[in-house]
């Protein structure tokens, strides 16, 4: 599980709740997390990105269209108890109803998504809500959107490109959407429609975190290093290039353990990708997000230690009305966490920029 999505900031983030919960601050939106939506034409590998980002198999992925509506997954942070299943998702449009085996929610997505679009590749921008409570993930919202495709085949209308462009906008273009642009190795990554639409919405690539997908199916004698630099498209946050399972590995049942196995293994056996090694593997990107992440949290921190300040001068101010009879106090309280907080604000910090230091090389 050390791989999947925000595993080291999962006992920070937890670490920091208990903080607040222990003081009493209520209705604190503490760590509102940013979405994470994945953006790029049909096929290009987003389903199978986020798939690795989660470290489970549940989405639906192949050649054709297969996400033809958002999916919008929300994970929930669960802490672990003993006798209850582990891990498990919950349909909005099935309440009550859990589902512990991810190979029946992949199922339960596709006759969902039949449902509404019919099952002759239509597409519709209503929403698939699961929720995944787990002890290994953060709480906060993944979106899975259809591809950019051009040509209309099944029952999808002769707009279709402006009607998924559209519906792909409507998410990323919040300020609070980290965007991973998904682009294929074996395609121009300077005709990326991934890069065109992110950058339609963040201009500046504050957000935009660039994914090369399908290293392995490249062109003999070519290699991905120029983007994964950054040396054909130029991007802020910067790229990371990933090997996911082929339609060969999905037939087979390949699982998501043994392609991170085979993942390590193609880039140990390519001394081109040295260089850039950094940059490479569904763990960088893992870690990349994650420290995305972390800055989002820091950047938070000041904000919050303003509000523990002025709840802990109200709390004062009431207090002295009491005068000596003042019980337990609520400013003491407050200031613990107030001490505590900036103990873990330090602690971030020196991660984000011990962190930051080693990406920089
Ligand atoms: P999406 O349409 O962008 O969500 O793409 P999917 O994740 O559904 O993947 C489309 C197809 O490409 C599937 O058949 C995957 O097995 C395949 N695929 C995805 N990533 C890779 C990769 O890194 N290498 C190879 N060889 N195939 C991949
Ligand atoms: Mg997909």
């Amino acid at each position: 599980r050390e791989h999947t999505l925000g595993a080291g900031l999962v006992p920070l983030v937890n670490r920091l709740q208990d903080i607040f919960a222990s003081a009493g601050v209520r209705g604190s939106k503490l760590v509102d997390l940013p979405c994470i939506a994945v953006v790029g034409s049909q096929s290009s590998g987003k389903s199978s990105v986020l798939e690795a980002l989660v470290g489970r198999d549940f989405l639906p992925r192949g050649p054709d269209i297969c996400t033809r509506r958002p999916l919008l997954l929300q994970l929930v942070h669960t802490p672990a108890v003993r006798g209850e299943p582990e891990e498990w998702g919950e349909f909005l449009h099935q309440p009550g109803r859990t589902y512990t085996d991810f190979e029946e929610i992949r199922e339960e997505i596709q006759a969902e998504t039949d449902r509404t679009t019919g099952n002759n590749k239509g597409v519709s921008n209503k929403q698939i809500r699961l929720k995944i409570c787990s002890p290994n993930v953060l709480t906060m919202t993944l979106v899975d959107l259809p591809g950019i495709t051009r040509v209309a085949v099944g029952d999808q209308p002769e707009d279709i490109e402006t009607q998924i462009r559209n519906m792909i906008l409507s998410y990323i273009k919040k300020e609070t959407c980290l965007i991973l642009a998904v682009t294929p190795a074996n395609s121009d990554l300077a005709n990326s429609d991934a890069l065109t639409l992110s950058k339609q919405v963040d201009p500046e690539g504050k957000r935009t975190l660039g994914v090369i997908t399908k290293l392995d199916i490249m062109d003999r004698g070519t290699n991905a290093v120029k983007y994964l630099k950054g040396e054909v498209v130029p991007l802020r946050l910067g790229y990371v290039g990933v090997v996911n399972r082929c339609q060969a590995d999905i037939a087979e049942r390949r699982t998501i353990h043994h392609a991170r196995k085979l993942e390590a293994e193609f880039f140990a056996s390519k001394p081109e990708y040295k260089e850039v090694i950094k940059n490479c593997g569904v763990h960088s990107l893992s870690k990349n997000v994650s420290s995305l992440l972390a800055d989002h949290i820091a950047a938070l921190l000041p904000d919050l230690q303003v509000r523990i300040m002025r709840e802990r001068s109200e709390a004062e101010k009431e207090l002295e009305l009491l005068g000596p009879d003042a019980p337990e106090s609520e400013s003491e309280r407050a200031a613990l966490v107030l001490a505590k907080l900036e103990k873990y604000a330090a602690g971030l910090q020196a991660a984000v920029e011990g962190r930051s230091a080693k990406l920089s090389i």
